[in-house]
């Protein structure tokens, strides 16, 4: 069928980047937002706007009968999720299937199957992903725990088979913290996710976070090429870059096609992130999991394909096949992007909502800016505290990296504590600039480096 009009079941920065390809493919835009979101910029934006419910997320955006009802309401032909949110709720997609709607997304047992993280790593062996040495299902028993650690050695990571966002990780050091561990994070996975399964993988050091970017029809399936994002905080992305400069031609060649095997292997339809663990030392990759739906770090594969993944996602789910060949997708240059939030790093990563006073964008060539802000706009307490995204092209890494660094000059968000100064750090940073960086680099840096140059009132959690 042609979408021919689309709800917005997301807000912020997310919200606005939908809208954006909507218009551009000539789509009419239906905007759901929670009471705390009437005035964000997104329902400016779009061609109509409906209120889902109250402030917190369970009442509002993660309230499925709300979101479908407010899609029946509008008549639309398509819902977009987003990232986060109901995105990889398979009830979700076949509640929007079942109203004779299409979920611009995987089908809902798709989602099912992958976003289970120890279905999925099942699904990789199968088509011959190497995954992290681990255990082979879920774990019933601390006693399955025990044998499994027995066999892989310490340090070994208690992971939710349902978590997400860097939520639902431990790591034992040795077997008494395994014991200790593993009824808590079983009984808090239940908690947090609504399934407390569990399963263990090998810690792998120094590793850097290594994904692919995906497409499919249903029929055929590409790669996009590779994101780097080993820099975060608390196993959440920070800043994140394309291509991942210091893989190997013949390993970046082994990586890719295995996300596109994967992907074969389910029938995938739609955009999607197959996500590793790379060993530079040992130059193996590990499969971690697969994000079904589109990623906030998007935009960095865009810049250095120039493809246009939401358009593409809206495309496929209407019907159409791929609208690109393999061998057309090229790399070109190097892309940066670095997380904005309303937190203030200075403080601990304290969120930081309030009202924009003013807001000065850098613009120029190579330089995107992916946001939700306005002067005068007040951001709400109630949500994750991204705002925003810069993008930076340049011809190689260290054009990009100058770029970055005024681009970063130029950005002035007044009123509010954000992540800027931080960005700016480490776009600074000898390390950073080699690439001389692992998943563990992040937070180490901060302890050390940018403890002192934050001056006395550091005080980094
Ligand atoms: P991952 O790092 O797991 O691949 P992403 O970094 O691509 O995931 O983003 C998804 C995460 O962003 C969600 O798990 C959630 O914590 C957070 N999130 C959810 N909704 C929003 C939103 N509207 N704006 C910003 N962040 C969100
Ligand atoms: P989420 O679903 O929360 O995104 P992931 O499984 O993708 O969780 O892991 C998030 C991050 O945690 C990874 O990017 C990496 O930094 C770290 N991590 C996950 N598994 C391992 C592992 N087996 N060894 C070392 N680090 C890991
Ligand atoms: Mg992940």
């Amino acid at each position: 069928m042609t979408i021919r009009s689309i709800l917005v079941a997301n807000r912020g920065e997310i919200a606005v980047r939908i809208i954006r390809a909507a218009k551009a493919l000539g789509i009419r835009t239906v905007q759901v937002h929670s009471a705390a979101d009437a005035d964000m910029l997104a329902v400016r934006l779009a061609d109509a706007a409906v209120d889902i419910g109250s402030p917190a997320p369970r009442k509002s955006y993660l309230n499925i009968e709300a979101v479908v009802n407010a899609a029946k309401a509008a008549g639309v032909d398509a819902v977009h999720p987003g990232y986060g949110f109901l995105s990889e709720n398979a009830d979700f997609a076949d509640a929007i299937e079942a109203a004779g709607m299409v979920f611009i997304g995987p089908k809902g047992e798709a989602i099912r199957l992958l976003g289970d993280k120890v279905a999925a790593r099942a699904v990789a062996e199968k088509a011959g992903v190497p995954t992290v040495p681990g255990s082979d299902g879920r774990l019933a028993t601390i006693e399955e725990a025990r044998a499994v650690a027995e066999r892989t050695g310490f340090p070994i990571m208690i992971k939710a088979a349902a978590g997400g966002g860097g939520r639902g990780i431990r790591v034992a050091a040795d077997l008494a913290d395994l014991e200790r561990h593993f009824p808590q994070a079983s009984a808090e996975a239940l908690a947090a996710f609504g399934d407390g399964g569990l399963y263990l993988e090998k810690v792998i050091t120094r590793a850097r976070h290594v994904e692919v970017q995906i497409l499919g029809d249903g029929e055929n399936v590409v790669h996009c090429f590779e994101r780097e994002c080993s820099l975060q905080r608390r196993r959440q992305k920070v800043w994140e870059e394309a291509p991942s400069f210091l893989l190997p031609a013949e390993v970046r060649a082994r990586l890719c096609e295995s996300a596109v095997a994967l992907a074969r292997a389910v029938g995938y339809r739609g955009a999607g992130t197959v996500e590793y663990l790379y060993d530079e030392t040992t130059r193996e990759f590990y499969f971690i999991e697969v994000n079904t739906r589109i990623q906030v770090e998007h935009p960095v594969t865009e810049m250095v394909t120039g493809i246009d993944l939401v358009a593409e996602m809206i495309r496929i789910a209407g019907g159409a096949p791929l609208s690109v060949r393999q061998e057309d997708i090229r790399l070109d240059g190097h892309a940066i992007e670095c997380r904005i939030n309303a937190e203030d790093p200075e403080r601990g990563f304290m969120p930081a909502p309030g009202t924009v006073s003013g807001l000065t964008v850098p613009e120029g060539e190579g330089i995107r800016f992916d946001t939700m802000l306005y002067e005068g706009y007040t951001i709400p307490p109630f949500y994750d505290s991204l705002i925003g995204k810069l993008i930076v092209h340049g011809e190689t890494r260290a054009t990009c990296l100058e770029r970055l660094k005024e681009a970063l000059q130029g950005l002035a968000i007044e009123g509010v504590a954000t992540t800027v100064p931080l960005h700016l750090a480490l776009a600074g940073d000898g390390n950073v600039a080699r690439g001389a960086f692992d998943t563990r680099f992040l937070e180490q840096w901060l302890e050390t480096e940018f403890a002192g140059k934050a001056g006395p009132t550091a005080e980094v959690a």
